[in-house]
């Protein structure tokens, strides 16, 4: 059992910038992360044309300022640099491959202990912290809807996560469903490519 001040459950953004600011006080911390890197709804899950939403002053992360070079809306592949820049500037090191199942409090010990299991090797390691951040994120978890004659269907059907780019889909029918961010950026790219686009939107 590996004993610690702080577990953070999660190395995304928050995950990242809890540890920053931990590292700035010296407090002792492990991030645990399922998957084989940082940021990776960034690195593997986000389309390409994808820029933050948000203007550039509301989006970064505490005690270190976007370059001044950056554009206002910070296209994907310069936020992913800068996250980069700030894993190796507060010396983060997330320990990779640990999915986290299981967070007890003993009240005995005052002590978070937490499971998580090794991915590559399957076995459990168990962790323990006098207190718990939980940065698994509000919508890391691919979801689609059960919908009837979906699984009966002969069409491609996949979730945004994997969609990288329109290129495979010109002249394509491709039906978008969903408008909140991803959905609508994603049709406009698909348009942009030459794909015969239509989107589903529930209101
Ligand atoms: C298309 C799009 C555009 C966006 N634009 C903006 C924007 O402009 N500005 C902005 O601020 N935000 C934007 N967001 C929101 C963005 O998702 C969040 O700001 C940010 O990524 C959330 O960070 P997080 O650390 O809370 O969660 P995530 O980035 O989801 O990180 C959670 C982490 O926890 C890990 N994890 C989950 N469960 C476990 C477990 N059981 N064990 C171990 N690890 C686990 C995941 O693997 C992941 O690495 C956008 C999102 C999308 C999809």
């Amino acid at each position: 059992m590996e004993d610690q001040t702080v577990i953070i459950v999660g190395a995304g953004t928050s995950g990242l910038a809890t540890a920053a600011c931990l590292h700035r006080q010296s407090i002792p911390y492990t991030i645990l992360e399922r998957e084989d890197c940082s940021a990776s709804l960034w690195k593997k899950y986000a389309y390409d044309r994808l820029h933050l939403h948000l203007v550039k002053q509301i989006c970064e992360l505490p005690h270190m300022p976007f370059p001044s070079s950056y554009p206002r809306y910070v296209p994907k592949n310069l936020f992913i640099q800068y996250l980069d820049d700030y894993v190796s500037r507060f010396n983060i090191n997330p320990l990779y491959g640990r999915r986290v199942e299981l967070a007890d409090y003993d009240e005995i010990n005052n002590k978070w202990v937490v499971k998580a299991r090794n991915v590559n090797s399957d076995e459990t390691e168990e962790y323990s912290a006098r207190f718990l951040v939980v940065a698994s994120g509000g919508s890391c978890d691919p979801f689609t809807p059960d919908i009837d004659g979906l699984s009966s269907s002969t069409a491609e059907v996949f979730h945004s996560t994997r969609y990288k780019n329109g290129k495979p889909y010109s002249g394509k029918h491709v039906l978008v469903v969903g408008c909140g961010n991803s959905g609508m950026e994603i049709a406009l790219d698909l348009a942009n490519h030459g794909a015969k686009t239509s989107i589903v939107i529930r209101i």
